[in-house]
């Protein structure tokens, strides 16, 4: 049989609108038939009508009169208006539908019954026996009925032209497709793609040409028939997709680029008329071929919605020009064309509508209508919604029709939906029909769960930056422009640590430990402070309250606090982003336990485990926090490191780790790989989990591990958590230690909730010491009356010359930094220690001046 001839062949099942290429595009003329009811609707309704009663599409209602809107337009009539109609002219013309059974033609070359193709023939059809089932188009088998005005009208599908084709693909990508249809099955078996090869997830039949070709004429005669007025929309059920299609590349399914030729043939034919394209690509992949087509093309506006995985997700790259994946929302279009290109990138499988409205609310109806497109696509591919294994997402019907009821509001209802992918048969024919009805003009259906996701929210804002330099709409800006090359930029949190260090020097004695590292970020300045006395002759200067101050290396409890930065809340500026330092709170809540352990006599180590380290080329960006992972591996790293430099060799009664979120990771890794020695020194683990994974405490050779953990740890995790969601909350296991469930939600809050029984808790662990100690303690001077020295005096410059100086292990302070010499560089919280030097002051400590003046009484 010839695919070819049509004669005895069921084309298109019914009715069939006259042919597009006999039809001008005209506007009526004043005087014509059409015209009087152009401007009745135009001014009764407030819209343009496309092309009421044009080649007999048309009203649904009646008897609209001048006259009437005339009425309606006279300001003293300000009651209530009895209905003038007995129903509104809702849809003033009919849905297109491209539908054509030879597109199933193009199937595999070696059939495999058990393991079928996802892009399988029957998707078309299945999407097409929807329609009828619904009602939504009409067929000649089993109806004695013809088709009405109320059924999808019919358009023909046909080839697309050589010249069609290449104002997309070269002429050469043209001609390697022709050849196809020369070669026997067997052939193009063998053709098929190898690793690597730049034929990349395709099958390939004799009849793909014929189909590709049709495919892509079928879009095009949708959209003509949009643009020539003889529908209001259209939807073009149509196979192989295309958005994958590249210049010169056949790639995942697709051969020609449907939507891209569609666009660029109307921009030709209609000029003026259709010079602004917006392309809104649903399909779960994203549409390497579109963004390909326009990238430079101001005219084209390309949104696209797709899992992205990090690049990791279909289509990673290009084997032909050895690109990586450029789905992500850096892609912005190039030229004068910046901003037309807007990819919105999910990070995981599992969206749902909830993150596709926000998406659409946020992002892609404010560029869209600031963009105001004369022409709407969609590359409708359905493998986003629920049930297709491929996209492993949970777009429901529903979702899809709010997404076209949104899209319909644009280029005066000019759009046209083409599909692309979507692989199983009932997701795609129930999300078919939901967005042909809404074409068709019925309202969506209700929408359950419109609360996005974290993940959604975190992407649709990082895409709303991004894009916020290249549209008007879009607010906050993007701060980073205004910051780029301003003189004197510093990251808010290397200045807050600064701040952390001076304070804790100021109250509590507070200094660096030295920490060595191979490329010593400005982040890791003051990043560990530890309490300690120096041994230089600034102690001659202290009372002697405060030369007994704990020392980490002293034979006294310590303290080893592991902790995320302090919290900033703000409210920024709504239009700039910006945030005025007035609209700003920082609180530290991890101070209020320094503060108690200092009064009880516990050494501190205090570590502030950055959430983004401070690269020196990121200078301005937006950076994103650092994956948990890499923080928790990092943090497990900088406590075995105080472990082994500050810990072990010196003499604390008691160690008392504590740690908020990757601090908790941190703690349980290290006790994990170090059963013994943590065994033998740590007295109790507390930890505080608000959003990072839980972690359990388990040995694979010491069964006692998790016991001793169960009994010398305090674990509280936010209430908000998933861990409580999880089956492990049922029934706790002793490995994830004693587990509270916090009533609070935030690390800040539960730092302060559980406070008083935390404490109370290292109290009674280190009773025994304390009993002992009590009766060698001298009553402190009047400390109150000891004059500290100003903040200004110390050095809070970023410590370079640690960095410049590191040496393998730690190493005492540089001789010299005496308070005789330079009072600045004394008491520098920034000067290195040393682990071994000796914890007792080489002087006797002795009253300075002022207090042998006012000697206690
Ligand atoms: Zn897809």
């Amino acid at each position: 049989m010839d695919i070819k001839d049509t004669s005895d062949m069921l084309m298109h099942d019914g009715d069939v609108l006259t042919s597009t290429e006999v039809t001008q595009f005209t506007h009526p003329s004043p005087g014509s038939q059409n015209y009087q009811h152009e401007i009745a609707v135009s001014k009764g309704v407030g819209r343009r009508s496309q092309s009421l009663s044009r080649n007999g599409a048309g009203l649904k209602g009646s008897g609209l009169k001048i006259q009437h809107c005339n009425d309606l337009l006279n300001p003293r009539l300000d009651r209530p208006r009895p209905a003038k109609y007995a129903r509104l002219p809702y849809a003033t013309a009919q849905t297109g539908l491209v539908y054509d059974v030879r597109m199933r033609f193009h199937v595999e070359p070696v059939p495999n019954e058990k393991d079928m193709h996802p892009e399988d023939p029957r998707r078309i059809h299945a999407i097409f026996e929807a329609f009828v089932h619904a009602g939504l188009a009409w067929t000649k088998t089993g109806s004695e009925d013809g088709p009405t005005k109320f059924h999808m009208g019919r358009i023909d599908a046909r080839q697309a032209t050589k010249e069609e084709v290449c104002l997309v693909h070269t002429v050469k990508h043209w001609d390697w497709v022709q050849t196809l249809s020369s070669k026997t099955a067997e052939e193009l078996h063998g053709m098929l793609q190898h690793a690597g090869q730049p034929m990349d997830s395709v099958y390939l039949s004799p009849n793909t040409p014929f189909c590709a070709g049709l495919s892509a004429g079928g879009a095009i005669e949708a959209c003509r028939a949009v643009m020539l007025g003889k529908v209001k929309n259209a939807f073009a059920v149509i196979r192989p997709p295309g958005h994958h299609a590249e210049r010169e590349d056949v790639k995942g399914f697709c051969f020609y680029d449907n939507v891209s030729i569609a666009t660029k043939a109307c921009q030709r034919e209609f000029g003026e008329k259709c010079r602004k394209v917006f392309i809104l690509d649903w399909d779960v992949h994203h549409g390497n071929g579109i963004q390909q087509a326009h990238y430079d093309d101001p005219n084209v506006l390309y949104i696209s919605l797709h899992v992205y995985l990090n690049g990791q997700f279909y289509p990673e790259g290009s084997f032909r020009d050895r690109r990586q994946a450029y789905g992500d929302h850096l892609h912005c279009g190039k030229g004068a064309a910046q901003g037309t290109n807007v990819n919105v990138p999910w990070k995981t499988h599992g969206v749902g509508d909830a993150d596709y409205m926000y998406a659409f609310q946020q992002v892609v109806m404010p560029i869209a209508t600031e963009f105001a497109p004369d022409l709407v696509i969609i590359a409708a591919g359905f493998d986003a919604a629920e049930g297709d294994v491929l996209g492993d997402c949970f777009v429901t019907p529903a979702g899809y029709a709010h997404m076209t009821h949104m899209l319909m509001s644009l280029a005066e209802g000019r759009l046209v939906a083409c599909l692309e992918g979507g692989y199983n048969l009932d997701s795609i024919a129930r999300s078919a029909c939901a967005v042909a009805r809404t074409m068709m003009g019925e309202p969506p259906d209700r929408l359950h769960n419109l609360k996005p996701s974290n993940k959604g929210v975190d992407v649709v804002k990082r895409v709303l930056r991004q894009q916020s330099k290249f549209w008007s709409c879009l607010y906050p800006k993007d701060i980073s422009g205004h910051l780029a090359g301003l003189p004197h930029s510093e990251r808010m949190h290397d200045i807050v640590r600064k701040w952390q260090a001076t304070t804790l020097w100021d109250e509590y004695d507070m200094a660096p430990l030295f920490i060595h590292k191979e490329q010593l970020s400005k982040s890791f300045d003051n990043q560990v402070l530890a309490t300690q006395v120096f041994p230089t002759t600034y102690v001659l200067l202290r009372t002697l309250a405060d030369s007994r101050r704990p020392n980490y290396m002293a034979a006294c409890p310590l303290l080893i606090i592991l902790h995320d930065p302090p919290e900033v809340l703000a409210s920024p500026d709504p239009r700039t982003g910006k945030l005025e330092l007035h609209n700003t709170w920082l609180t530290d809540t991890v101070k209020t336990y320094v503060d108690w352990a200092v009064k009880h006599d516990f050494a501190v180590i205090d570590v502030n485990l950055p959430r983004h380290v401070t690269a020196d080329d990121d200078d301005t960006e937006h950076e994103e926090t650092d994956n948990v992972d890499y923080r928790t591996r990092e943090a497990t790293q900088l406590l075995t490191y105080l472990w082994d430099n500050y810990v072990e060799i010196n003499e604390s009664s008691h160690v008392i780790l504590m740690g908020t979120n990757t601090g908790h990771g941190a703690i349980v890794n290290f006790i994990k790989a170090n059963e013994e020695r943590a065994q033998a020194r740590v007295t109790r683990a507390v930890s505080y989990v608000e959003d990072v994974p839980f972690q359990s405490c388990k040995s694979a050779t010491n069964e006692d591990l998790a016991k001793w953990y169960f009994y010398s740890s305090l674990v509280y995790i936010s209430t908000l958590h998933n861990f409580w969601q999880s089956e492990y909350a049922l029934k706790i296991k002793k490995r994830f230690g004693r587990v509270s469930r916090s009533a609070e939600a935030s690390i800040s809050d539960m730092l302060l909730e559980h406070k008083d029984e935390v404490t109370a808790t290292l109290l009674r662990d280190t009773a025994a010491w304390r009993a002992q100690n009590l009766a060698q303690h001298v009553e402190p001077g009047n400390a109150e009356l000891i004059r500290r020295p100003p903040i200004g005096n110390f050095a809070l410059s970023p410590s370079k010359n640690i960095a410049t100086n590191s040496i393998s292990s730690p190493r005492p302070p540089a001789p010299g930094n005496d308070a005789s010499q330079s009072g600045r560089q004394a008491k520098s919280p920034l000067i290195g220690s040393a682990p071994k030097e000796p914890s007792a002051p080489k002087f006797a400590p002795t009253p300075r001046n002022g207090a042998s003046q006012n000697p206690a009484p």
